[in-house]
């Protein structure tokens, strides 16, 4: 079972439907409206917390648990390794590297959304917020500042700021869309969450260009297990697994 919601997960989804000795479920929370079309069994929501997702392991009879979450959603990827601790099943996670600054970047490092809202400071600025809509509500305690909020599904119940623009939109994002944006909308400071990944980076790229400064969110922390970084490591850790498996006669 692949927990998922990045592309890596659908990525890792298509590629392993082509495989006839592997049977994939993709697991979703269920926080986007109209999810993409997959070439694999989709399971929505909520297990219920590590016994719910140890219970669905065990009756399921999975052999292996792949944790391709966002790597800021850090209760599920803890609740994943408890619940393999309790299983005994094998668990790995694929994580796509964090940005890094380089020449021009101007970050300001934050360590949660509420800091990142915080280091904006007293004085009024044009805010880009691309941390997407659950925890857009933050901004609430800094309304003195005016925002261009983007998000995949509507941020409900809106801001209650006297300053805020809404756009919806999924990447991947295009350098000259996100430089034409951040123009239109006179924005001097982007807040973003250290995602890694080319499909949203050019924000960072366009902020550089712009000369703006960046709030940086840090990753949480993640739980404990093995890491890959590309969905070509994961499938050679996949095909470990089963040739391992094969050979024990399993
Ligand atoms: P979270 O705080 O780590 O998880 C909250 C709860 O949502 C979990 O305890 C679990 O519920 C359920 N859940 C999360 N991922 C799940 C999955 N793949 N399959 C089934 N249940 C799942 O996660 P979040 O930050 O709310 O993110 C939710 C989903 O959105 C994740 O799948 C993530 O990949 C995706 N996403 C998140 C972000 C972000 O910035 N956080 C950005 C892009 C995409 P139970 O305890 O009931 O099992």
């Amino acid at each position: 079972m692949i927990l998922g919601g990045t592309t890596e997960a659908r990525e890792l989804a298509a590629a392993l439907a082509t495989r006839s000795e592997v049977e994939t479920v993709l697991s979703l929370a269920g926080r986007t409206a109209d999810p993409s079309p997959q070439p694999v069994r989709v399971r929505i929501g909520g297990f219920g917390g590590v016994e719910g997702l140890a219970q669905h392991l065990r009756q399921e009879a999975f052999d292996m648990l792949i944790v391709a979450t966002h790597p800021f959603a850090a209760r599920i990827s803890v609740n994943a390794t408890e619940a393999a601790a309790l299983t005994g099943i094998s668990i790995f996670g694929l994580q796509r590297r964090a940005w890094q600054p380089v020449a021009g970047d101007r970050w300001i490092p934050a360590r949660t959304v509420p800091d990142a809202i915080e280091q904006l400071g007293t004085s009024p600025r044009r805010v880009f917020l691309a941390i997407g809509r659950q925890e857009a509500h933050y901004a609430n305690a800094a309304p003195q500042h005016a925002y261009l909020v983007r998000s995949v599904d509507p941020v409900d119940p809106p801001l209650m700021v006297s300053a805020v623009d809404y756009v919806q939109a999924k990447g991947p994002f295009r350098l000259s869309d996100e430089l034409a944006m951040l123009r239109r909308h006179a924005i001097d400071t982007v807040v973003a969450k250290n995602s890694g990944g080319d499909a949203t980076y050019a924000k960072i790229e366009a902020a550089r260009d712009l000369g703006l400064e960046t709030v940086m969110i840090e990753r949480p922390p993640a739980g404990s297990m093995p890491f890959v970084e590309t969905v070509t490591e994961a499938l050679d850790c996949i095909d470990h697994v089963v040739t391992s498996r094969r050979n024990r006669g399993v």
